[in-house]
């Protein structure tokens, strides 16, 4: 059994029957997806969107960073921003000195993103890191989140 399969038996087994039902489903399977993924240096299907062999609603583009819509929105405004050379940054946790332009170029992305959105009021960023962060896809992105009005602390 891979490690993830035995973090999810895990969780699911800790959890008592009257905890589960206050889980609502969509979070469930969206840790499930997180704890499944193996962190890997793998293709993702962000490589996909990148090189557009699968559909995406990109909003932003340059020569370093694509924006698109998330395909799960979890608000009005979800919108993803990937750097389109990975570099071995599969997430934050994996970051070296040498990524620092890069970092920087994402979260400046992320504000013009907001912007173009008309998220004026605010928005929430997100880089989940890891299974404990709930990270499914390991092609570091910031989520860019609004349209609402976001809760604190996170889930
Ligand atoms: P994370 O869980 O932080 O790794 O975020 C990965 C995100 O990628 C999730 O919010 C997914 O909904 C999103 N996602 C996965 N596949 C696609 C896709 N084909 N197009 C757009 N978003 C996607």
């Amino acid at each position: 059994m891979k490690r993830a399969e035995k973090r999810v038996q895990a969780v699911s087994s800790h959890l008592s029957p009257p905890a589960q039902l206050r889980q609502p489903s969509v979070t469930m399977s969206e840790k499930e997806a997180a704890l499944t993924a193996a962190p890997s240096d793998s293709p993702t299907i962000f490589d996909k969107i990148i090189n557009k062999e699968i559909p995406s609603t990109v909003v932003y583009e340059d020569d370093k960073v694509l924006a698109f819509r998330d395909i799960a929105p979890q608000a009005p405004t979800h919108i993803l921003v990937i750097p389109k050379v990975r570099d071995g940054l599969t997430g934050l946790s994996k970051a070296e000195e040498r990524h620092c332009e890069i970092l920087g170029r994402l979260l400046y992305t992320a504000k013009l993103v907001a912007k173009q959105e008309g998220l004026d009021d605010g928005f929430r960023i997100v880089i989940n890191d890891g299974p404990n962060g709930c990270q499914s896809v390991y092609h570091i992105h910031v989520h860019v989140i609004g349209g609402r009005q976001m809760n604190w602390p996170p889930g």
